[in-house]
């Protein structure tokens, strides 16, 4: 059944220089994609039918090997700093003619259409030429789904040309290693060579709206989930990786708008995307049963091992890699919006896995606090067991986000701000991380817990408790919420002692201050104030 109800759109193909063959496969459903993986021995079912792939020597990111290419367009609006590297046209093309090659060489190649935005005012419509039917899959999982009428006259803005198996040549093609991905805003295309890790492919659509977005429809985007409350009140929760983004948006009580990025409008808040990418490590039905329940046929689950002899899935085992992920469309939630959008937030929610055991677990932030810790992006994990390092390592991320945002960080604070005290919204910080000391000594709040503070803040049951603040970082943190025991919320109670607390704390402020100093004089007065405090310094 390759033969598509829709004529292929060969042109665009052609223009792009491939060929097209009988063995093009365009636009299938999940279920040929799956066969066709079977067949191509790209990964394996499990118990509960879903397909389980290894995607190879990269298991996550390689933020290193991204590049934007630098050109008349580019070159004056880009932020180019560690993240944001530039490659020349020249360079660009030599990709872009041997990932052309590759891909023509190939004995089939997959082809999709597909958007992102779930606002039709912003809908960008997305080619994407997979040389892996499971790459494909991928596609059809996190990104929104054109209806038949909508294929009919399908134009796409940008395409995305995905060659895992491609080795480049790195100095021919002026770039670090021999994998590569590349954006190129003029030419609105996207290139992926020699990785299978699919989080690229849907984190390098997010950079492109990133920038388009807050650029030129001075929308905001949004490296957060979101979710809408049974009086259609919105709530979204910012955060870095590992943060809970994923885990906390997906609440029976709420319905689902969306799990990793969004726009916010004048008007609302919507979905870039059309599916959820869960993390799998440690994953049980009880603990996260939406997503639990949603590996199944069609879902599309990365680098997990079976227990011996089995097609069971150890959830347990992150011996490929600790980032083990799922990806599903939103329908597989039974609770998520179609189409995905909300009113204006009233809540925020700044996710921090904080290893350090410094942050309470829940503290109200005022506007400048709250641009303070925007620009901050504060997380601190522990790294994967398989490189040895079990030492959590501070990280700060610009707007939770900075891999993703080609833009310089303060557009993104100036439009968060301007719309946080337009329409008065609440900000909260949750420690989703260490409690009763550091990593190792301490133990990670436990996730019923953090979603009893989630749920107290959102029904107001916040408003009424007492606050004191930290003597630090100046946050108010609650002294009491429902569900959650009050010797939790003070982090310096959890501590057996407390002067170890006090010098970690400190020792943390310190990283949070000479993180800031780069801003330090592009920001106001109000924001540096709400810098944390630390004895003998200002
Ligand atoms: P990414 O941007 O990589 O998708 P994310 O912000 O969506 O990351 P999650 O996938 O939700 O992050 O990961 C949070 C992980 O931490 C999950 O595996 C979850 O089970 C675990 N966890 C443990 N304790 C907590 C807690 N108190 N709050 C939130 N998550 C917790
Ligand atoms: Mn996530």
């Amino acid at each position: 059944m390759s033969v598509p109800v829709f004529a292929i759109p060969t042109d665009h193909l052609v223009r792009l220089g491939l060929k097209i063959s009988d063995s093009l496969h365009y636009q299938l459903q999940p279920h040929e994609l799956v066969r066709h993986s079977l067949r191509r021995k790209e990964g394996v079912l499990n118990d509960t039918g879903a397909l389980v792939i290894r995607t190879g020597a990269y298991t996550g990111r390689s933020p290193k090997d991204r590049y934007i290419v630098k050109d008349e367009l580019t070159s004056g609006s880009i932020h180019w700093n560690d993240f944001n590297q530039p490659i020349d046209e020249v360079h660009f093309n030599r990709i872009f003619d041997s990932i052309t090659a590759y891909l023509n060489l190939l004995p089939e190649l997959f082809v999709r259409d597909c958007y992102v935005c779930a606002d039709t005012r912003f809908r960008l419509n997305i080619r994407v030429i997979n040389e892996l039917a499971s790459t494909n899959l991928f596609a059809y999982n996190m990104f929104l789904r054109p209806t038949e009428d909508e294929l009919e006259n399908f134009h796409p803005d940008w395409q995305i040309l995905s060659a895992p198996g491609l080795q480049l040549d790195a100095a021919h093609c002026g770039a670090r290693s021999n994998i590569a991905v590349v954006i190129s805003f003029q030419h609105r295309l996207i290139l992926i060579a020699g990785t299978g890790y699919t989080g690229e492919t849907k984190k390098a659509v997010f950079t492109i709206l990133n920038y388009l977005l807050p650029h030129e429809k001075k929308v905001l985007s949004m490296h957060c989930s979101a979710n809408r409350g049974p009086k259609g009140d919105t709530a979204i929760f910012f955060g870095l990786s590992g943060t809970g983004k994923t885990t906390l948006s997906a609440d029976p009580r709420r319905s689902l708008i969306g799990d990793d990025e969004h726009g916010w409008t004048a008007d609302n808040v919507f979905n870039f995307e059309g599916g959820c990418y869960a993390k799998c490590i440690n994953l049980k039905e009880e603990k996260e049963p939406a997503i639990f329940r949603a590996i199944r046929p069609g879902a599309l689950v990365e680098n997990v091992k079976f227990f011996p002899g089995s097609d069971r899935i150890n959830f347990d085992d992150g011996s490929i890699t600790e980032n083990t992920r799922v990806s599903y469309p939103l329908h597989y939630i039974s609770n998520a919006l179609e189409p995905s959008l909300g009113p204006t937030p009233k809540n925020i929610f700044f996710l921090t896995c904080d290893a350090y055991g410094v942050l309470p677990p829940i503290s109200r932030l005022t506007p400048g606090q709250a641009m303070y810790q925007f620009i901050s992006g504060y997380t601190a994990k522990v790294a994967g067991t398989e490189t040895g390092i079990t030492e959590p390592k501070p990280t700060f991320s610009a707007c939770f986000g900075a891999p993703f945002l080609p833009l310089h960080p303060g557009r993104y604070a100036e439009l968060l701000g301007a719309k946080m005290r337009q329409h008065g919204v609440k900000v909260w910080m949750v420690n989703t991380g260490w409690s009763g000391g550091v990593f190792g000594k301490g133990s990670r709040i436990p996730l019923a817990y953090t979603r009893a503070m989630i749920t107290a803040a959102l029904e107001g049951a916040l408003d009424e408790v007492e606050y004191t603040s930290h003597p630090v970082f100046g946050m108010a943190m609650a002294l009491s919420c429902p569900g959650v025991p009050d010797q939790l919320l003070h982090p310096r109670n959890t501590w057996p002692d407390p002067a170890a607390y006090d010098e970690m704390a400190e020792e943390v402020a310190g990283w949070f201050i000479r993180n800031f100093e780069k801003y330090a004089d592009g920001v106001d007065p109000e924001i540096l104030a709400a810098a944390p405090r630390v004895a003998g310094k200002k």
